[in-house]
């Protein structure tokens, strides 16, 4: 008798958009095959948990009828494109969500096995038709990830991107990108060879550029990445070997392109908008905080309460000039976008009798924090993550409360392990797993996703954890400067050391 194996699987949706009828589907799927019902990634994607390995096929069948896929949602290839899932600047939304897609399709993998091996496509492997121009016969050396920003909004965290295209937003219409390379989370204890890093400003493109240039940026790591030392295969390690210029110089010889002068940009905050928002079109677009991404029905009947809500968006979908579409986040959330100013009642109706308004309760801090799923999901995970956030976040916000700062937004992270699915070194405060029960304690990055934090206290427990926290915030209550942020503080206050911005211009 096998044992008795089970998987998870990832879909790739680029932008993490999905139609009401893709999210019944996926419901559907959810409920037929799948452990935990849905969750959200913090790269705008899907994943199932505890798919049988005898039910694989048949819901990777059902995955490819909702007309989504999972090819290159893991492996060393380009993996989901990550868009800002802006409510309010609809056109900015709707151009860099098509380019999001057209890239993703351009840079699949023109390999015809998940065809064959899942839908049971004609067997063609070897003869000839699958080129791989981009990849190549080895793909890449590591997995690589690409996000697209509208500042002032970074909910993306385009630094943290293998490649960033960061929008230059004129009179409401894209005119070009800012691009960033060789941003990264992943790390591993104790091994100072790795390290996250943020990514470097290269300068600007225009619109028409991106995919040139996102071939040139990718095939130079595919020729110039690690393919010794697998944990320094990452491209923020490439760039830091050969030296950033020379990187630039690569990429502007293969793609013809040379970078213009970077243009100015600010980000405000790496978090998302949540309730209602109106788009420049007039349409209306709600946020919903989901905790660690994950809907079930649980306490509160999160999945059913979807299910309607998409159930009712697919039934005006007919009559609307932008369709309403479901737009996951970067931080787990979930936006029901272009809605009809008469739908709004209905959709807080069914918002309210399910459980999902807790946008309007949880503090600042419950809103914006952010966990990797780590145990028992996830075979890397040292401690745990998902399953910790909410009690974490009910202690923290006990010391908060004691301290004054009950309204205080901090963002919180929580990762597994050092590998940062949750992007965790761009969290004010963050904890990486270390051991069952035991995390490092990392402080000191911005709101903006533009300063890393750093470690401050090394493989200690929640009751250390707080211990530590508990003066930091004693002294923020009262000396914090007006509107200054936990991470702005404790390097102004010599706390922590600021890390580099690591927004050098290349002249
Ligand atoms: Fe990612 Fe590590 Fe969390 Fe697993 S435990 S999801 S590898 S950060």
């Amino acid at each position: 008798l096998e044992p008795a194996y089970s998987f998870m699987i990832r879909t790739r949706t680029p932008g993490g958009v999905v139609s009401p009828q893709q999210w019944l589907q996926l419901d559907r799927i959810a409920t037929t095959y799948a452990e935990r019902g849905l969750r959200i990634t913090t790269r705008q994607a899907f994943q199932f948990h505890g798919i049988i390995k005898r039910e694989l096929k048949a819901t990777m069948q059902a995955i490819n009828a909702a007309m989504i896929d999972t090819v290159a949602a893991c492996g060393d290839v380009n993996r989901n494109i990550m868009a800002a899932a802006n409510p309010h600047e609809s056109a900015a939304h709707v151009f860099i969500h098509a380019q999001a897609a057209a890239l993703s399709a351009h840079l699949r993998p023109n390999t015809r096995a998940y065809y064959e091996i899942w839908l049971d496509e004609e067997r063609v492997a070897g003869s000839g038709d699958e080129d791989e121009p981009i990849y190549g016969d080895r793909y890449l050396p590591r997995k690589f990830k690409i996000g697209f920003a509208i500042p002032p909004h970074n909910d993306v965290d385009v630094f943290a991107q293998d490649l960033g295209f960061i929008a230059i937003v004129e009179d409401g219409a894209v005119t070009g990108y800012n691009v960033t390379a060789g941003g990264g989370m992943g790390a591993t204890h104790g091994d100072p060879e790795t390290y996250p890093r943020l990514g470097s400003l290269l300068g600007a493109i225009a619109p028409d550029q991106v995919t040139v240039i996102a071939e040139a940026v990718i095939t130079t790591q595919r020729d110039w990445g690690n393919r010794a030392v697998r944990k320094r295969a990452r491209l923020k390690y490439t760039i830091d070997d050969r030296g950033l210029d020379a990187f630039k110089q690569e990429v502007e010889q293969r793609s013809g392109v040379v970078f213009a002068p970077p243009r100015e940009f600010r980000f405000v905050h790496n978090g998302d908008r949540f309730g209602w928002m109106q788009g420049e079109n007039g349409l209306w677009h709600l946020t919903l905080r989901i905790i660690a991404g994950r809907i079930q029905d649980r306490e509160q009947p999160h999945l059913t309460g979807l299910r309607e809500i998409a159930a009712h968006l697919h039934d005006i979908a007919h009559d609307q000039s932008a369709a309403p579409e479901f737009r996951m986040t970067p931080n787990q959330n979930l936006v029901i976008a272009n809605i009809p100013e008469d739908d709004r009642t209905r959709i807080d109706a069914l918002v309210a009798a399910h459980g999902l308004a807790l946008y309007e309760t949880a503090s600042p801090l419950r809103r914006n924090a952010i966990a990797c799923v780590a145990l028992p999901t996830c075979g890397l995970a040292m401690a745990e993550a998902e399953r910790y956030l909410p009690d974490f976040l009910t202690r923290f916000e006990t010391l908060l409360a004691a301290h004054g700062l009950a309204g205080q937004a901090i963002n919180l992270r929580i990762s597994g392990c050092p590998n940062g699915c949750s992007r965790p070194y761009l969290g004010e405060i963050a904890l990486v797993g270390k051991a069952p029960g035991r995390y490092n304690l990392m402080l000191g990055a911005d709101h903006r996703g533009e300063r890393l934090n750093t470690l401050y206290r090394e493989n200690i427990d929640e009751a250390a954890i707080l211990a530590a926290l508990d003066p930091l915030l004693a002294r923020y209550a009262v000396e914090r400067e007006h509107d200054e942020y936990f991470g702005d503080f404790l390097v102004r206050a010599g706390i922590v050391a600021a890390k580099a911005l690591h927004l050098e211009l290349v002249a």
